[in-house]
């Protein structure tokens, strides 16, 4: 499982990095970054919920 990031449509609010701060960060400019190239079974769940709060869909799970 991977997440793909829409960087252009982020908006910098965090809701995915508090949700998930083992999958989710942000840079130094303020946009959202997945911290793994492939989700871990184990933080799938967590990777999902991440993606599901975003406010803009800027996070989509791909299998
Ligand atoms: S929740 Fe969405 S808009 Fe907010 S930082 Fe994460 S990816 Fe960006």
């Amino acid at each position: 499982m991977k997440i793909e990031t829409n960087r252009a449509a982020c908006e910098g609010h965090g809701l995915c990095e508090q949700t998930a701060p083992d999958i989710y960060a942000l840079d130094e400019q303020g946009y959202v970054y997945v911290r793994v190239p492939e989700i871990p079974p184990g933080l799938e769940a967590s990777a999902e919920a991440g993606a599901r709060v975003c406010p803009v869909a800027a996070l989509q799970v791909r299998r």
